[in-house]
């Protein structure tokens, strides 16, 4: 008997357990067709056929137990030949009635078959991106896909699952290999001057509109990452304003669920609210219910860098403790003045202890004062104005994120994925370098050059050095 390591063929079942109309058991790897072999009854006699089924066909079969011969199901049967497979190595699938039983007798079959072992957590997509078939956008975008709950998460997974964000980046990464492969015949030519400035003033152009298109495609506000993900939302405000309130009424709303996250070193609560299509969460390490007051638990300091790093702030005050006596102008604290920007949303609490004619008059006021103008008036505790603040908002986020465009045009956002951002700007970095040098320092800006297509092939997870000599080796069969 082999050992785990040396058996190459995975199986698993690839749909949930159950009952259901079709269980599929999915088989991988170099002996797939000596499993079909001994747990597969075609109506076919050729021994041939059986050895060397027609692949992409869907055949009725039996499927058995090949030490009894016992019948385990009636079922179907289809070959996918690699490298023509999802996991680019031979796939036997097999399609079974959907029961327990059904299901646990052919995983116990397949369990004692000598040269075969149940498959590791996503190791059918591990073994589809190590064949090559699959970069890890893909990856991505096939783990997305299978996640998404709202429609434009579905648009942007399938996308990129379908390879559109990874042929943008591989052609990004061409160009800068490109720009190399320039600077490299310059290197190697280096006495003959003319050629060498031409090809060196076309590697410098070149390299600016590498420059603008990854800064375009780095201008984005996130949005292919908040789409997937969710709007990072942080509540903040002087101590009883209402902000416990707040999360209290916005998590009690159907739209709303509140999950709990095992963390590395604490587990974190998390509520993930969906307003108007758009995921918010609000993300809570001490207990989303208990501590939400960012502002007096942690202090300025830190409730500034909550802001910061959340996508969204809003700003929760009590209208009747902030309106000075006798006048109409505001009195913010001082310590949550820093903290407001016109991009921050705000909601005055209490209103049912003012008038509502003083109501109206202050929140126009306040517009005006604070030159914010996302603005809303409510009463959590009689439940005064909840609705409009909730339908207001899901408006203001909706046009903050161009949600409505998304949904309609055919390009979203390209990076979905803070990785992404985080090698594309790495690459971006590497390419102002190369720009900045001048170019007589050429070993230095193929270096820089190298960096940068080093950055982006780490998006799509091939790096690979053999690439620069291709890509050198190309360009001179085709220009000489
Ligand atoms: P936080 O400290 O900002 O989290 O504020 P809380 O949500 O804990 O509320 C502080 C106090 O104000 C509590 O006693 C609430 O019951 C009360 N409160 C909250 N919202 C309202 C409201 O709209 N009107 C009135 N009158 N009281 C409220
Ligand atoms: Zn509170």
């Amino acid at each position: 008997v082999l050992s785990d390591a040396q058996r190459r063929t995975i199986y698993a079942l690839s749909t949930p357990p159950g009952k259901a109309g079709v269980a599929v058991v999915r088989i991988s790897g170099p002996d797939a067709l000596e499993v079909r072999l001994q747990m597969v009854r075609t109506p076919s006699k050729a021994a041939r056929r059986k050895r060397n089924p027609e692949p992409w066909r869907l055949e009725r079969c039996s499927i058995v137990d090949p030490d009894s011969n016992e019948v385990l199901d009636d079922g179907l049967v289809v070959f996918f030949k690699g490298p023509k497979s999802f996991t680019t190595e031979d796939v036997v699938e097999l399609h079974l009635h959907s029961g327990r039983a059904i299901i646990s007798s052919v995983l116990t079959v397949l369990s004692r078959l000598p040269f075969c072992r149940p498959a590791e957590l996503g190791e059918f997509t591990r073994r589809a991106f190590e064949g090559g078939r699959l970069d890890l956008t893909q990856v991505e975008g096939l783990k997305d896909l299978i996640d998404a709950e709202t429609e434009v998460q579905r648009k942007s997974a399938l996308r990129a699952a379908g390879g559109a964000t990874r042929a943008v980046f591989d052609g990004l990464r061409g160009e800068i290999l490109m720009c190399l492969s320039l600077c490299e015949a310059a290197i190697d030519f280096g006495e003959e001057d003319s050629v060498e400035d031409s090809v060196l003033v076309k590697a410098w152009q070149l390299g600016e509109k590498l420059r603008e298109r990854m800064v375009s495609i780095l201008t984005d506000d996130r949005r292919g990452e908040i789409l997937r993900s969710g709007v990072r939302l942080t509540i903040f405000g002087p101590p009883n304003a209402g902000k416990s309130s707040l999360l209290n009424f916005l998590a009690q709303r159907e739209a709303a669920i509140v999950t709990h996250i095992p963390g590395t070193t604490r587990d974190i609560l998390e509520l993930s609210l969906d307003i108007g299509g758009l995921p918010v969460i609000v993300a809570d390490t001490a207990g989303l219910r208990k501590t939400t007051d960012v502002v007096e638990s942690i202090g300025v300091d830190r409730a500034k860098k909550a802001i910061e790093s959340s996508d969204v702030s809003l700003l929760v005050l009590s209208l009747p403790d902030t309106v000075k006596p006798g006048s109409e102008e505001l009195n913010v604290p001082p310590s949550i003045q820093p903290l407001i920007t016109p991009e921050t949303f705000v909601l005055f609490n209490k209103v049912d202890l003012l008038p509502e004619a003083t109501v109206q008059r202050l929140r126009e006021h306040a517009k005006k004062q604070l030159q914010i103008p996302n603005i809303w008036t409510t009463s959590l505790a009689s439940k005064i104005g909840t609705g409009e603040f909730l339908s207001g908002f899901s408006q203001a986020l909706q046009e903050r994120y161009n949600l409505l465009e998304a949904q309609n045009t055919s390009e979203p956002p390209l990076i979905t994925h803070a990785r992404h951002r985080k090698h594309l700007e790495t690459a971006l970095l590497h390419l102002e370098a190369f720009l900045a040098l001048p170019m007589d320092e050429l070993v230095f800006a193929a270096e820089e050059l190298r960096y940068a297509a080093q950055a982006v092939g780490k998006i799509s997870g091939v790096i690979d050095s053999e690439d620069v000599l291709d890509v050198i080796f190309r360009e001179f069969c085709i220009g000489k």
